[in-house]
């Protein structure tokens, strides 16, 4: 612990963000450059707990060994923080930028006061590591001579490349995208997760021996009993890409698009032509309701804004969280509380107010005339909690009207994987239709197909594929070669935080 009095000496004091007017103007990153001097300040604030929180039960899901690593930040030895950093994450410049830091949450500090800015400090440490130079390949120095494919390029199955490919295993990553990366690439918006950053590191994985093959649909251009019979092991790592949808009346309206189907061809576009293709679902001068919330919707709301549409709303089904922790969701539990996240910060700075309603059910898209949503047909609903806790909901009588939207997106969650590739492999599904693998041994019941993910564990966070990926990595070596050396973060704690996205 550098200074034993910096928690009381020092606030708590983010690293700003670039301001909302000038954000919107682009699509480069929302952050603004981190100050030595203040996450050095920050990493004082850490008290060095005998039991540290943060990094464990229900804080990080990686086990980031934080108070080592606040401490050597405060005392400005980078270099090491660095080293430990990459101890437990594969991929800090990720999760520094998109993790909502359940370490946060559970930070002891946290009890009494704002917690340790931990997430900037980790962000930090990478970024200032890879200006630096201190970050490089690291191929392996034997090879085991076993092949592993990996289908999916998301956090999961790049995280698993990394760790079999170090413990010498020669790894194929198979990915039905054009870019690789998954979520990372096309999901996470530019504004929160440069595509550089994501480049940058699958570089450096290549330079170590991982091989990549984009635009590899397995289970349809790629027959996977053929991966079966050439590699030593499968590891499915394919996310929960499969959206929920709004039945409604109206929903086959023009107008009317999944959130992934906007991102998605977003960010391509903006990456292929710097949206000049005019490939992509354009909100320009429209007035856009975004259905649903947590990230995937603040991310909608985020691109709407800088295409330029007229006007924002935002439907929530739940009530406003409340400000501060609810009796029933104590410290060290993920605080369920009302957040301002960048989109809703820009929606504000354009429109005067947040875009958020809630208790708000839609009813029915409605057509222009010509086959085009012109306006949703939504009601008021009141939630009440009943003697069993159950939450239900009851419409409020007379509160029925009409919100206008000629773009409406849908961020409504996700129902796990898609299920061609499962079919044609007769993989077993669990009743909400991920693939079954245990947490921790991650095997599949057909011989050599191991999951790992969003597939495995329905759509979650960043922090969480990597946790899986570390572990399904370390079971695939076991299997592979009887023992391993890596090592496998939180397979006998860590409860997911509920976080939608
Ligand atoms: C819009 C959005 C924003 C998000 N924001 C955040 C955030 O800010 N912070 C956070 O922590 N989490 C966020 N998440 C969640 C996070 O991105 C996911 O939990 C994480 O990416 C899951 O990783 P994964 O590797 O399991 O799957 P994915 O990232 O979904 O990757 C799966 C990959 O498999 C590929 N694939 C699927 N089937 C096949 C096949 N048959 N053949 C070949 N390839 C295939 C897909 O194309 C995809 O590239 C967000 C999610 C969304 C949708
Ligand atoms: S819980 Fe907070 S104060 Fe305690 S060691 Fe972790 S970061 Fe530091």
């Amino acid at each position: 612990m550098g200074k034993p009095t910096g928690f009381k000496e020092f606030d708590r004091k983010k690293v700003p963000w670039r301001l909302p007017i000038a954000r919107l103007d682009d699509y480069a990153e929302i952050y603004t450059p981190p100050q030595t001097d203040l996450l050095q300040q920050q990493g004082a604030r850490c008290m060095d707990c005998g039991v540290p929180f943060c990094q464990s039960a229900t804080g990080c899901p990686i086990d980031n060994l934080i108070p080592e690593w606040n401490d050597l930040v405060y005392h400005g030895r980078w270099e090491e923080a660095i080293a430990r950093l990459h101890k437990t994450n594969n991929f800090p410049e990720f999760t520094g930028r998109v993790c909502p830091a359940p370490c946060e949450g559970a930070c002891v500090l946290g009890i009494t006061n704002p917690p340790v800015t931990i997430k900037n400090i980790e962000n930090a440490i990478v970024d200032h590591a890879f200006e630096a130079g201190w970050i490089s390949a690291q191929p392996p120095s034997t090879r085991t001579g076993k092949k592993v494919a990996i289908v999916g390029s998301g956090p999961a199955g790049l995280t698993a490349a990394a760790q079999l490919n170090r413990a010498g295993h020669m790894v194929k990553v198979y990915e039905r995208a054009d870019r690789i990366g998954g979520l990372l690439m096309y999901g996470i918006p530019n504004m929160k997760l440069d595509k550089q950053v994501v480049e940058r590191r699958v570089q450096l994985l290549r330079e170590e021996g991982v091989e990549f093959q984009t635009c590899a649909d397995v289970g349809k251009n790629i027959d996977p009993r053929q991966l079966l019979a050439e590699f030593d092991a499968l590891l499915l790592a394919t996310g929960a890409t499969k959206p929920r949808d709004l039945p409604i009346p109206g929903r086959q309206l023009r107008g009317v698009h999944f959130a992934m189907e906007f991102l998605t061809a977003n960010t391509k576009s903006l990456l292929d032509s710097k949206l000049q293709d005019q490939n992509y679902i354009s909100a320009a001068g429209k007035k856009v309701v975004v259905i649903g919330g947590g990230d995937t919707g603040t991310d909608c709301i985020a691109t709407s804004l800088r295409h330029g549409c007229t006007a924002m709303v935002n439907f929530e089904l739940l009530e406003r969280p409340p400000e501060s922790r609810a009796t029933d969701n104590p410290w060290p539990q993920w605080p369920r509380i009302f957040r301002v996240d960048y989109g809703h910060e820009e929606a504000a700075t354009k429109f005067g107010a947040d875009p958020r309603e809630y208790c708000l059910l839609s009813k029915e898209f409605l057509d222009d005339g010509q086959g085009n949503v012109q306006g949703i047909r939504a009601v008021n609903v009141r939630w009440s909690k009943g003697s069993d806790g159950r939450l239900t909901m009851e419409e409020i009588a007379g509160s029925e009207h009409i919100v206008e939207a000629d773009l409406v997106l849908l961020a409504m969650g996700f129902l796990g994987p898609e299920h061609y590739l499962a079919e044609s492999l007769g993989m077993e599904l669990d009743s909400r239709s991920n693939y079954v693998a245990e947490h921790g041994k991650f095997t599949t019941n057909l011989p050599k197909v191991f999951a790992a993910g969003d597939c495995r564990r329905g759509q979650s966070l960043v922090v969480w594929a990597i946790n899986e990926g570390r572990g399904a990595a370390r079971a695939i070596d076991i299997a592979l070669q009887g023992a391993s050396v890596l090592p496998a973060p939180g397979i006998t704690m860590g409860t997911a935080i509920n976080v939608t996205v």
